[in-house]
């Protein structure tokens, strides 16, 4: 029987980690499914609820967490929350799908604490602070102030990168998905019994 591994993608805002794991969802569809989160974030016009992310309120959103039906959750940014949902992961590793999360750092964190050597944390780094503000400004989804927070908090995340288990530095773009993918292949492909002893 395939053991349905977990696949974390962790990085400060910016760095290329939903490009990431866009690709890797693109090229494995049959094996690797995405870990859909619950937001309380305002819908973006290309998003889509329930593929991207379930929009829920903030009233909603505290209701499950006191309920406790996150695996994790956190205040990301001033008042907005995101959560991972344990239905929505137990689900499909019932489907025998290997999971793949996009996810902050502290988030990415507490997953691979919980499923320990079942999972995979990777650190996605963008080659500079500079770099990663001029993604942000490029990819045109925040206002200034919330770019400034975002670029803010991702100088704090920078120091928990050597608490993951692999750094992806995200410089050429072509390179880092090659190199997602070999590091996904190789997961999941190790011998079982690292996972069983
Ligand atoms: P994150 O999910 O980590 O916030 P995104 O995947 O949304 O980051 O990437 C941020 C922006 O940077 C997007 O506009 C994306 O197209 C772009 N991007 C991703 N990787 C690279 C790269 N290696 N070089 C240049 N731009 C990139
Ligand atoms: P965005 O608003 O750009 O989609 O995401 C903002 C940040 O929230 C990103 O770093 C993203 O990875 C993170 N995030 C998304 N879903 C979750 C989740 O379920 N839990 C945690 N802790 N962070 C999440």
């Amino acid at each position: 029987m395939t053991v349905s591994k977990l696949i974390i993608f962790s990085a400060p805002s910016g760095a290329g980690k939903t490009t990431i794991v866009r690709h890797l969802l693109a090229k494995y569809p049959e094996k690797l499914a995405f870990s859909v989160s619950a937001t309380t974030r305002p819908k973006r016009p290309h998003e889509i609820d329930g593929k991207d992310y379930y929009f829920i309120s903030l009233e909603e959103f505290q209701r499950r967490a006191a309920a406790g039906e996150f695996l994790e959750y956190e205040q990301v940014y001033k008042g907005v929350f995101y959560g991972t949902l344990k239905s929505e992961v137990e689900t499909l590793r019932q489907n025998g799908k290997h999971v793949i999360f996009d996810v902050d750092v502290v988030g990415g964190l507490n997953i691979k604490r919980h499923y320990r050597d079942l999972a995979l944390a990777i650190f996605v780094k963008a080659p500079s602070l500079e770099e990663l503000e001029k993604r942000l400004l490029q990819r045109n989804t925040e206002s200034e102030e919330k770019r400034r927070e975002r670029l803010e908090k991702a100088r704090r995340e920078m120091q928990y990168a050597d608490k993951f288990d692999f750094i992806l530095v995200n410089d050429s773009l072509p390179t880092a998905l090659k190199e997602a993918e070999e590091l996904f292949e190789y997961f999941i492909s190790k011998c079982q019994t690292m996972v069983l002893k």
